[in-house]
């Protein structure tokens, strides 16, 4: 099928496209890689009257360290942020996940703020982005404001984003020194997204006990959370086999677990606790390296 008519923009740069939302609202919709939004618009599932391409927004993209910050723009592929070196060093469990996105078509058309933006419950990143406790960065004719990851996923393909604001950056605190990170993913055969997928992060204090654990989960749930029981029990903990285990066992805890045509909730719970088990191995391992 053939999207419903609209009218199609290219924004020159970030005030030229802040203006044509600002002017076209709830009517319009930008456009990134187009791997999700131009399929649910072939599909009439949504159709805007404006459609803004964001390409030669080129305040959009770059990936920099600064003052202690991992900056990725918004229009950052999914290829780039799996390959380059800076996310690699700082927050490898981003690029981990971005590796686990898709196909290779899709890792090169596809961008973080456009998987962040739309926030399928089974994408990869939202894992991720909760386990480096990341900010994201919303634009729109009122301003900039900055939010937390943990708030930025609402529900169901739906984020605090206003119909009028461009997500235009990430940006995740660089991790200490003694801090590791994993992205452990059991993939839908079908699709490739994410059936359940969990990151974690552990921050290590000068005696190797765990100073800080945080454990995002994706795709078990109708979008993005942290794990709190897990997180609660491994704080102060030394991370041993039998610690990892048991905290692990409660990764289920407080979370309303996805019962659908693709898996049972008891299914998607002991995945989770298997992955998460996985993830905090690995993560600790890593820290300890
Ligand atoms: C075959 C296939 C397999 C896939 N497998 C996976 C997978 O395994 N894991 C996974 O996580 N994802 C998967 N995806 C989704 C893929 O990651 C998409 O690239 C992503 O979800 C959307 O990014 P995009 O840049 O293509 O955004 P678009 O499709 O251009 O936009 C998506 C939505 O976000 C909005 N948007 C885009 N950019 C911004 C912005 N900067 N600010 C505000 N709103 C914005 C758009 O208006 C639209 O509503 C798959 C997609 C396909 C087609």
């Amino acid at each position: 099928m053939n999207p419903a008519p609209f009218t199609y923009h290219k924004a020159a740069n970030l005030d030229e496209a802040i203006g044509l939302l600002g002017t076209h609202g709830a009517d319009a919709k930008v456009l990134a890689g187009g791997h999700s939004l131009l399929p649910i618009m072939k599909l009439r599932l949504v159709e805007p009257d404006h459609l803004i391409d964001l390409s030669a927004v080129e305040e959009l993209r770059g990936i920099a360290v600064a003052d202690g910050v991992l900056r990725i723009g918004a229009l950052t592929t999914h290829h780039q942020l799996e390959r380059d070196l800076l996310v690699r060093d700082h927050a490898l469990v981003l690029a981990e996940a971005a590796g686990q996105v898709g196909d290779r078509q899709v890792r090169n058309r596809g961008t973080v703020g456009g998987a962040l933006a739309h926030a399928d419950a089974a994408a990869d990143y939202p894992a991720a982005i909760l386990a480096l406790d990341a900010t994201v960065v919303a634009r729109g004719p009122a301003g900039e404001r900055r939010i937390a990851a943990a708030e930025f996923f609402v529900d169901l393909l739906t984020t605090a984003l206003e119909p009028d604001e461009l997500l235009t950056a990430v940006e995740v605190p660089v991790l200490p020194g003694r801090a590791g990170g994993s992205y452990q993913k059991l993939a839908n055969q079908a699709s490739g997204y994410a059936l359940v997928g969990v990151a974690v992060v552990v921050v290590l204090d000068v005696a190797g006990r765990c100073a800080e654990a945080r454990v995002g989960v994706t795709g078990a749930v109708a979008s993005g959370r942290r794990a709190g029981a897990t997180e609660a029990l491994l704080r102060g903990a030394a991370l041993d086999e039998t610690a990892i285990a048991s905290a692990a066992a409660r990764v289920g805890d407080g979370l309303d677990l996805l019962d659908d045509l693709h898996a049972s909730a008891e299914y998607r719970r002991r995945v989770l606790v298997g992955l998460t088990r996985r993830a905090l191995t690995s993560a600790t391992e890593r820290a300890n390296a």
